[in-house]
């Protein structure tokens, strides 16, 4: 099996390669932009296997898929490219309606004309998978859980330029029967997440003693996931979700941030200490605008329908994650040396 990615040098798409590289043995065809997040580091244990190529290219740019479609043909496209920062959307939304939303338009009007051109069989067996968050919901009182029926209302411009795509994707299905399927992911954490993301930018912090950053009183809450068990979830739904449907895809984890950031420091008292607790470092600071207040997956469809489940617990996949950052800082340190994460997050490099 031939499979195009998008985004494939972000967070969740090098750990969709990797798992459709070594688990799947598909053919893997990575297209990235390589925006400031994206790193062709977080692929280097990958890059040299057969069947993997990574071509650097903007989903915008229509002629540009064109003719990847026309050189690679895939039998499938998994579409993670995107902006994906919440608080970069609050002050330059323009670049998350651009890639998101133009993007996506772009990315499914190339898909759809090489289907088109597919010889019957091919066509049949053709999907193109449209990865997107439970934030496009909006917010969750203190019960519930967002089902697959959930009524959209996002309100950040990222998760409003994600509702969008999920929107266009949808019509395409509808309207050309293009065979699309559509995910809805609870946060994602793991390797390879870039430092400006809660539970990295905590770990990382906290190793050099900086304060760590929760927004309020830390009371907002968040459904978290290990990110291979979401990227085995988006393989199972590629290849046997129904067409035109949508599965959300949770771990049944939901923790307060500021349990979360407490949870980092623990495991980091006992593999690092510091001499001191590193809880001392949390810092509250002013509230994102437009936070929502708890998020929560129903994953019941994607558990019954397509028998997954998440392997990792909270507990052992954070403690997997600290490790990871612990041991593997060629991979973090040229990101929090840069610029960015020197002015916007208060990573300034470690003297
Ligand atoms: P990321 O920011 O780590 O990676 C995004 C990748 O897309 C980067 O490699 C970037 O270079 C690439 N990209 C951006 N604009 C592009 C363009 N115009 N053309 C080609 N490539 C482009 O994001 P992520 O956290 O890995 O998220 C991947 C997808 O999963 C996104 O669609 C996101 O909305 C969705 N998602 C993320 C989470 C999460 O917790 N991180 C949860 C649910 C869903």
């Amino acid at each position: 099996m031939r499979i195009l990615v998008t985004g494939g040098a972000g967070f969740i798409g090098s750990a969709v390669c990797r798992h459709l590289l070594t688990e799947v043995g598909a053919e893997v065809l990575n297209v990235d932009k390589l925006t400031y997040a994206g790193n062709l580091a977080s692929l280097r244990d990958i890059d040299n296997r057969p069947g993997y190529r990574f071509v650097r290219a903007d989903i915008c740019d229509r002629p540009a898929m064109d003719a990847l479609f026309a050189d690679f043909q895939p039998d499938g496209v998994m579409h993670l490219a995107a902006e994906s920062h919440v608080d970069r959307s609050i002050t330059g939304s323009g670049a998350f309606v651009q890639t998101n939303i133009v993007g996506t338009f772009t990315l499914l009007e190339a898909a759809r004309a090489y289907w088109q051109g597919l010889p019957s069989e091919r066509e049949a067996s053709f999907r193109f998978l449209n990865v997107s968050t439970d934030e496009v919901y909006g917010s969750l009182g203190d019960d519930g859980l967002f089902t697959e029926a959930t009524p959209y209302d996002p309100s950040s411009p990222y998760s409003a330029s994600k509702a969008a795509a999920d929107h266009l994707a949808s019509a395409w299905a509808r309207t050309y029967g293009f065979p699309v399927v559509l995910s809805n992911c609870s946060n994602n954490y793991g390797p390879y997440h870039f430092p400006e993301k809660l539970i990295p930018l905590v770990i990382l912090n906290a190793l050099h003693g900086k304060p760590l950053p929760v927004y309020g009183d830390g009371g907002n809450i968040r459904d978290w996931l290990y990110v291979d068990d979401h990227a085995r979830a988006l393989h199972l739904i590629l290849t046997r979700g129904r067409i035109g449907e949508k599965y959300n895809v949770g771990g049944r984890n939901e923790r307060k941030n500021i349990d979360v950031v407490r949870q980092i420091c623990a495991i980091l008292d006992q593999l690092s200490p510091a001499g001191q607790p590193h809880d001392r470092l949390i810092t509250f600071v002013k509230d994102r605008p437009g936070h929502d207040q708890r998020y929560a997956i129903d994953a019941a469809k994607l558990e019954t329908e397509l028998g997954w489940g998440a392997r990792e617990t909270f507990e052992t996949g954070v403690e997997k994650t600290v490790r990871w950052y612990l041991e593997n800082e060629w991979w973090w340190r040229p990101l929090r040396d840069s610029v960015y994460a020197g002015e916007r997050l208060g990573l300034a490099p470690a003297a």
